[in-house]
């Protein structure tokens, strides 16, 4: 019985260990089909984590640990909140991992990580347009926008321990992600900002922001789990190890999100069949080669100013990224698409429409579209942005401009976008450069369109008043090719060439367009240019200017030379002038002697005083006393001349009575008055005194009367003299042969003589009137006159104070 009983028991205890053992396998076989439940956080960091359209959650991480999880049957539920969220949630253990989080040494205490590093990120600062900054030290007493609890912002190598080891005081926006970080900026509420490389490099350009080169705490991307969860390790180890190999293969779905999400490539181009190497091209198919042999000329139509993606340039050449696809996949597949020219975008379509034009190589997808085209696979992206006036105020999307006026071009996607997504009634264009003139001059106020297009026409027609003001969406649009839609094959064989490319080749399409892309207001390197240019004009004017102020320096200093020596030279002329004068004066007294001695001694020969002369012996002698007189009256005004010259005339003033003088002159020109048939008449009072030098204006009557005898044939001679208030005029009036008004300038000068008719008769010197202006301006202190007419007679005269001033006295005393 008790062995019956220890058999049982036995038994009992078998069937145990095996029912154990069963249990364990079932267990076991469980455990591995068991799909695990993973709550992953997420939240919004395009370009590696977002909520698409559809509010599911995609970017680099989840589509890459989505790939893991297939792998692993892992079953993945996103829990959606902000950054700082998902890290409680994590400190928690309500989330079972946190994408992209930085590792720190700080971080490792709170949460466990990952070995294997996801990618390598760095913060690098923005910052607004209009302002400058290169350094750390830029950034003082700025408002700095950061995104709140970001391992660059609060971290140990972060922005705000970076700045206070620099002692560098500034104001921190802090914002919940790195869009808001970038709003700030065109925003004006921050002046720059901090932002990871990848959102920075993707999305700077949809904001009026710069990339500075200020770039700091590189760290690296991890899986982060809760510290006491109990599947943590077993996920590390799984995440460790697919993520290695993925790394290795580069057409994982690892390698192509790398790809495609940090070059800004749409998401769809993760899981075409086409690879990243180009190692596995589709060959074309016996039909599709046939269908080629069967269409050897394929038309193309573009829009002539969609650049940089396809245009028309100044020698009508066809230009941009899609013409080099097209060169490509024509050479690869011997395919022969050529392009119809001298088309708007608007016949284009329309002849598209017609299947006039078989090809439409770079546009996007419409409903209209699809009426009447297929299309490729995208090939290029574009973003879809709002362009307003600089003066316009900031707008955060498409919503803001719904109550605007705004520009479309015609026959363009966003036509359609506007139409179909938003409320506005768009103004339609028929080109893009019309609908940017009317946005810039203020037709409209807005105008959407691709960015890429709108910033090259901004730059090449020079529209500095308008701005990329914001993106409609962070959503990247496509470009395809689209081909009329009853040749199907064409674009499955498009597909096929597409696929062919090479990520060399694709590269490099780009790099040769991305720089021509958008750059705000005037190219640097156009300033540069000018500023160069004006630089170097600005040297060169400078150095002519010093090398003229250095002639003109020379020059003054040879004029002032040459001034100095011609003073001299002036100076020593007067010297010699008045050492002539006196010269020919002091000679002149010698010459007068033997003179009057000649003239006396043949006088006394001819008055017969020494006996009787034969008229031959008269008629010589006459000749020799003529002759004398005529040298004696020469050298007489020569010597006077010569004196006033010299200022050595005496003036010898006093009182007489102008009716005595006129009467002596008179006197003294009987002789002539005697030989001619002229009468001369004499208006003068009897009344007036003078007080002046009797000699020099004697002298100066004489002379005047003598002329005018000399120069008269018939008529009268007539002198006469007034008193105007303390001066007299003496006029000497005669009816003779007159003088042109073209010689009046010439009288008083000195040896003038004029020609007439009587020029030899009436003899003379030409020193008459000349020597009458000396002594009447320089001795007598008055001024001389004449009023003739050729052939009508003229009137000579003088006029000089009743009495000689002292001045004249003086001066003519003491020269
Ligand atoms: P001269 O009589 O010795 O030639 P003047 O100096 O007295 O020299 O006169 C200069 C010139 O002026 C004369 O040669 C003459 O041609 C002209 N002239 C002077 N007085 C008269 C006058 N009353 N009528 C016409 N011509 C005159």
């Amino acid at each position: 019985m008790k062995d019956k009983k220890m058999v049982l028991y036995h038994r009992i205890l078998q069937i145990f260990i095996l029912y154990t053992f069963l249990l364990n396998i079932n267990f076991s076989i469980a455990e591995d089909n068991y799909v695990l439940n993973i709550r992953v956080g997420a939240y919004d960091n395009r370009p590696k984590i977002y909520t698409n359209e559809f509010g599911q959650i995609e970017g680099l991480f989840p589509d890459v640990l989505n790939d893991i999880a297939q792998q692993e049957s892992w079953k993945i539920n996103y829990v959606y909140g902000s950054w700082n969220e998902c890290l409680s949630r994590l400190d928690n253990n309500d989330i079972d991992i946190m994408v992209d989080v930085a590792f720190s040494t700080d971080r490792a205490q709170r949460f466990k990580f990952n070995e294997e590093t996801f990618l390598v990120n760095w913060a690098t600062v923005y910052s607004k347009n209009d302002i400058r900054i290169n350094s750390l030290i830029d950034l003082k007493n700025k408002r700095i926008a950061v995104m709140k609890g970001s391992i660059h912002t609060d971290g140990e190598h972060g922005i705000k321990q970076l700045l206070q080891q620099f002692a560098i005081d500034c104001e921190f926006v802090e914002v919940d992600n790195y869009k808001d970080v970038l709003t700030c900026l065109s925003n004006n509420q921050a002046d720059a900002g901090v932002v990871n490389r990848i959102f920075g490099s993707l999305f700077f350009k949809l904001y009026d922001v710069k990339e500075t080169p200020i770039i700091f705490n590189p760290s690296h991307i991890k899986f982060a789990f809760p510290k006491q969860s109990s599947i943590a390790q077993k996920l590390i180890d799984r995440i460790d190890y697919n993520l290695a190999k993925m790394k290795e293969n580069p057409n994982s779905i690892y390698n192509k999100a790398m790809y495609v999400y940090l070059s800004g490539f749409p998401r769809k181009l993760i899981f075409t069949k086409k690879t990243i190497n180009g190692d596995n091209v589709f060959l074309l198919t016996h039909a599709e080669k046939e269908w080629i042999r069967n269409h050897p000329h394929i038309r193309f139509g573009v829009d002539p100013e969609f650049a940089p993606f396809e245009y028309l340039n100044e020698k009508n050449e066809l230009n941009g990224i899609s013409f080099e696809y097209i060169s490509l996949i024509n050479n690869r597949l011997g395919l022969n698409m050529q392009v119809v020219k001298d088309m708007s975008w608007n016949t284009v379509i329309s002849n598209a429409k017609s299947k006039k034009i078989d090809v439409l190589p770079c546009v996007s997808i419409t409903n209209e579209r699809k009426k009447f085209l297929k299309f490729s696979t995208p090939y290029i992206h574009f973003y879809r942005a709002i362009i307003t006036r600089t003066d316009m105020p900031f707008l955060t999307g498409i919503h803001d401009i719904e109550h605007m006026t705004v520009a479309v071009q015609e026959n363009s996607s966003h036509k359609d976008y506007l139409l179909d997504q938003t409320s506005i009634q768009p103004k339609i264009y028929q080109t893009l450069k019309e609908a940017l003139y009317a946005t810039s001059n203020g037709e409209v106020q807005a105008f959407v369109g691709n960015i890429a297009s709108a910033a090259f026409w901004i730059r090449k027609l020079n529209l500095v008043n308008l701005k990329i003001a914001a993106p409609t969406s962070q959503e990247a649009q496509t470009l395809h090719f689209a081909v009329r839609n009853d040749w199907p094959e064409l674009i499955s064989i498009i597909n096929k060439g597409l696929s062919s490319l090479t990520q060399k080749e694709e590269r490099a399409i780009r790099k040769r367009w991305v720089n021509v892309e958008y750059k705000p207001g005037i190219d640097p390197g156009v300033v540069w240019r000018y500023i160069l240019q004006i630089v170097g004009a600005s040297c060169l004017i400078f150095l002519l200017f010093l090398f003229w102020n250095f002639r003109l320096k020379k020059e003054i200093k040879k004029r002032i030379q040459a001034d100095r020596e011609l003073n001299k030279a002036n100076q020593r002329l007067k010297k010699l002038d008045q050492l002539k004068s006196m010269f020919i004066a002091s000679m002149s007294h010698e010459l007068r002697t033997p003179l009057n001695s000649i003239i006396g001694f043949t006088g006394i020969l001819l008055l017969e005083m020494t006996g009787p002369l034969n008229d031959k012996q008269k008629d010589h002698l006459t000749r020799v006393n003529n002759s004398a007189k005529h040298l004696l009256n020469l050298i007489t005004d020569v010597i006077d001349i010569s004196k006033i010259e010299a200022g050595k005339i005496d003036v010898h003033p006093k009182k007489f009575m102008l009716a005595e003088i006129i009467e002596e002159a008179i006197i003294a020109i009987e002789p002539q008055l005697k030989s001619n048939n002229l009468t001369l008449q004499k208006y003068v009072p009897d009344d007036i005194q003078l007080y002046t030098d009797k000699k020099r204006l004697l002298q100066s009557l004489i002379n005047y009367l003598s002329n005018a005898f000399k120069y008269t044939e018939k008529g009268f001679v007539r002198i006469s003299a007034e008193l105007i208030d303390d001066k007299i005029k003496v006029s000497v009036k005669d009816t003779g042969i007159g003088i042109s008004q073209d010689d009046i300038p010439k009288l008083f000068n000195a040896f003038e003589r004029l020609e007439s008719h009587l020029k030899i008769k009436a003899g003379g010197t030409g020193l008459g009137l000349y020597l009458i202006r000396k002594l009447v301006t320089e001795i007598l202190g008055g001024e001389v006159f004449v009023d003739t007419k050729i052939g009508q007679g003229s009137t000579f005269g003088l006029i000089i104070p009743k009495s000689i001033s002292l001045k004249n006295e003086n001066e003519n005393d003491n020269p």
